[in-house]
């Protein structure tokens, strides 16, 4: 279902996909068309990459691990072939073979359910990208060992921001401001005839303040952060990033990671992986990509790396 608000020269569509609300807006033209093809391209990717559905590529080569290659489409591969890229370059932090603890932990899923130790190792021998090979030749991709599966829950929404991106431009659409679920990305001008003013929320506080506002333009800007989907059990609060090294979700010691830069698939895994990777190595990461980040670490101290400074206006933290 799309809910569409058209005011003059300006027109927004909503809908739901990749398991959260996304909204597409454009400015300075009434094209519904792009709009409606940019939804159509991103239930697409749906349709290919979720893990839910049964019918995906994902879902092929999970239900083929340890016995068979799985023919995908074009996308999937590319975006499989990104996955292990960047899982090799943030030390292994970023893994998308990381589901079998994903349905182990639950989160999101079951209430209050914390896996044993035992149950966590098991299921950790499973996580390893090294077992994900990638036949480009013939389209096809396979996991090693019967148990292993695949998740692109932190790569995929940021794919689908660059396509949307992609088919607005050849619409013709010259200012637009492009939200699936946090993964944002703006271009041109906003209706302000201005640069995009994008609010970063307080991770501490439920009822979406901000911590501050971006003002950019022509960027993606990918948020993560432990208040997205999470549990507390005997105080402990439990969120949606996994280590791949400890099999746990990571150290609460960052909040809130937001990147911006050029690409949006990029964006969405390095935010991924900072959570693991923890702040030094997490901003070496960010560097080796020409992405700036923007973290927020328990303590609530906002960390703007250089190159931000001037576009990040701080508001005073509640
Ligand atoms: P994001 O909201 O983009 O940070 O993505 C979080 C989602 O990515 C989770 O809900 C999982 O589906 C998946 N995920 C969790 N931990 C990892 C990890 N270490 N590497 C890759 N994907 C992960
Ligand atoms: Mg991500």
């Amino acid at each position: 279902m799309s809910y569409l608000n058209t005011v003059e020269n300006q027109i927004e569509k909503q809908f739901y996909a990749l398991g959260t609300l996304n909204h597409i807006k454009i400015f300075g033209t009434n094209d519904e068309e792009s709009l409606n093809a940019s939804i159509y391209r991103v239930l697409e990717i749906e349709q290919r990459m979720s893990a839910y559905d049964p019918n995906s590529d994902v879902s092929g080569i999970n239900k083929c691990a340890g016995r068979a290659a799985f023919k995908i489409h074009k996308d999937t591969m590319e975006v499989l072939d990104r996955a292990l890229e960047i899982w090799e370059n943030s030390g292994e932090a970023f893994d998308i073979t990381i589901r079998p603890l994903v349905e182990l932990w639950g989160i999101g899923k079951k209430d209050n359910f914390v896996p044993c130790d035992e149950d966590i190792e098991a299921t950790l021998r499973l996580i390893d990208s090294n077992c994900l090979l990638l036949d480009k030749v013939n389209n096809k991709a396979s996991l090693k060992y019967v148990g292993q599966s695949i998740d692109l829950g932190g790569i995929a929404k940021g794919y689908a921001a660059d396509e949307v991106k992609r088919i607005l431009v050849e619409f013709g659409v010259e200012n637009g401001l492009i939200n699936l679920g946090g993964n944002i990305v703006v271009f041109g001008e906003s209706s302000e005839r201005n640069l995009f003013k994008i609010g970063i929320q307080n991770p501490l506080s439920s009822r979406g303040e901000y911590i501050g506002v971006l003002s950019v333009t022509d960027k993606t800007i990918v948020t993560s952060a432990v208040n997205e989907r999470f549990f507390i059990k005997d105080g402990v609060q439990y969120h949606h990033i996994l280590s791949p090294y400890t099999g746990k979700p990571s150290k609460m010691v960052i909040l809130s990671v937001t990147a911006v830069g050029e690409s949006s698939i990029i964006a969405d895994a390095i935010t991924t992986a900072i959570f693991v990777l923890g702040l030094s190595k997490g901003m070496a990461l960010a560097n080796k990509y020409g992405v700036e980040l923007i973290c927020i670490t328990d303590n609530l101290d906002v960390l703007v790396s250089e190159g931000l400074r001037e576009h990040f206006n701080m508001s005073i933290p509640a």
